[in-house]
């Protein structure tokens, strides 16, 4: 193997997450962003806005099609988010791992969405945060949320 000195540092893995309208209606975002600092993971990008449904369909793509999109619509769009861009080592593992599985009411205690996340107060699975599931995915949202650090098309 090389000598350390002149192995190039690994590029940083990074996630797109959304601290989605429950999770600022409930005054629940700086807990959320607390539990994924604290695990060890950098903040590298943030920002507050009303997502358009423009917007949502490209973040949304795989699921436009689907009866419940009009609902997911619904949620997203009823107030501010918190998008951000999080970076660490398997960060896209570490997050979802730590977010819990999509519906709160069976996500496992110890995750955001178990012991935060109230399904049955809205119309749509309300989970409080949205994190890409895959690099890949990552790279695409980032693109959409954050146009200047999407990375260089290659
Ligand atoms: P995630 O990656 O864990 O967020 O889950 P998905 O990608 O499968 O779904 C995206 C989002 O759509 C979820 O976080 C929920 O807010 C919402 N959602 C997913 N499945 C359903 C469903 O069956 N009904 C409703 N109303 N919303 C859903
Ligand atoms: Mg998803």
């Amino acid at each position: 193997t090389a000598p350390e000195s002149t192995t190039p540092p690994a590029p940083s893995d990074r996630i797109l997450i959304l601290l989605k309208p429950d999770a600022v209606e409930r005054r629940l975002t700086g807990e959320v962003l607390r539990r994924i600092e604290a695990k060890g993971y950098e903040v590298t990008a943030l920002r507050m806005l009303t997502a358009d449904p423009r917007t949502l369909a490209e973040h949304y793509s795989e699921h436009v099609s689907k009866p419940f999109y009009p609902s997911i619509v619904q949620y997203m769009t009823r107030g501010p988010v918190i998008a951000a861009v999080v970076e660490g080592e398997r960060v896209v593992e570490g997050v979802r791992s730590l977010m819990g599985t999509t519906e709160p009411t069976t996500a496992a205690p110890g995750t955001i969405r178990g012991d935060l996340g109230r399904a049955w107060e809205g119309p749509a699975m309300e989970n409080l945060v949205h994190g890409s599931d895959s690099p890949a995915s990552a790279e695409r949202e980032i693109a959409i949320w954050f146009p200047e650090l999407a990375a260089a098309a290659s």
